[in-house]
């Protein structure tokens, strides 16, 4: 059978402006007379199933790309296990787009073509994913603390805007409570720590393009451990501040470790955001699978 891409496509992401991606790379498909099918996504979760059943296809080698935000891309990597023969791309339609921008895609109406070169030109290489024992996978981040706690407040909220988003924010500046996490970096000493923020980064932005971790690097074989610890109020919105410039690492409050495994098991509080999402989740054990995921890039692996 000729190659074929399956496109995972996500109607509602950025608000339904997606139609317009599906529409300009169909239109590039179709001039280099490409075949392709376009699986529309319908609810949450669903694009997991689609990621395997096309997984589950005839042999050969799956080209999934996917047409959405973070939240479906994280959908259509939990449809996928290390070994399965698929390649994935990504072009950003969505809201939030670290994912893309990890991996240098292009985002934007006007950039589809650049975002698309990669695929239609199979340039491939492998980058690192996290997976966790309970058998959750990431390819950005699980994140307990202030950030899933945002997620939460933001769910009540009928708009989405910057507004909301600020309000959030405010909001979890002076009444977060501060949890407590037992934490073991690569089969050291468990530590327990009370923080504000205790997560696992495999990549430099989160939130949609908060600049966390300036050292990330998708296919070095580590995570980063990355633990801001609880000091007050006055240092949280110091904490807040150090991110626009980049530097919230650099905080007397905060460090990174790289890590290879990792386990945190919450203490008091166990809400866990996973690439955007929230879960309730008591134990994380977390390793980083090296180079265990194909997708198109531009510069192949060393
Ligand atoms: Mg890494």
């Amino acid at each position: 059978m000729a190659d074929i891409y399956h496109i995972i496509y996500n109607p509602y992401a950025n608000r339904g402006g997606s139609a317009h991606y599906l529409d300009a790379f169909c239109t590039l498909l179709d001039a280099k007379n490409t075949a392709y099918k376009v699986y529309e996504t319908a609810r949450r979760g669903h694009a997991t199933e689609i990621t395997r059943d096309i997984i589950a296809l005839a042999d050969g080698t799956k080209y999934i790309v996917i047409m959405g935000g973070d939240g479906t891309v994280h959908e259509v990597v939990n449809g996928y296990r290390q070994g399965d023969n698929v390649v994935f791309g990504i072009l950003p339609a969505g809201t939030g787009n670290d994912v893309a921008s990890m991996l240098k895609v292009p985002v934007g109406l006007e950039n589809v073509e650049a975002a698309a070169a990669n695929i239609l030109e199979k340039n491939i290489r492998q980058v690192d994913f996290i997976a966790a024992e309970h058998g959750m996978q990431s390819v950005l981040f699980f994140s307990y603390g202030i950030a899933a706690a945002m997620i939460l407040e933001m769910a009540k909220y009928k708009k989405k805007s910057k507004i909301s988003y600020y309000r959030a924010l405010l909001k979890n500046i002076f009444s977060f409570e501060a949890g407590e996490y037992d934490v073991t970096a690569d089969g050291g000493d468990t530590r327990r720590y009370k923080v504000d923020f205790c997560a696992v980064h495999n990549c430099i932005h989160a939130g949609g393009g908060m600049h966390l971790i300036s050292e990330a690097v998708m296919d070095d074989g580590f995570a980063e451990l990355f633990i801001v610890e609880n000091r007050g109020h006055f240092r949280r919105i110091l904490n807040f501040i150090s991110i626009l410039s980049k530097k919230v690492h650099l905080q007397p409050n905060a460090q990174i470790i790289k890590v290879k495994n990792v386990t945190i098991t919450p203490v008091t509080n166990n809400l866990c955001c996973v690439d955007g999402e929230n879960h309730y989740i008591d134990q994380l054990k977390l390793s980083v699978r090296h180079r265990g995921i194909s997708v198109f890039h531009k510069t192949p692996n060393a």
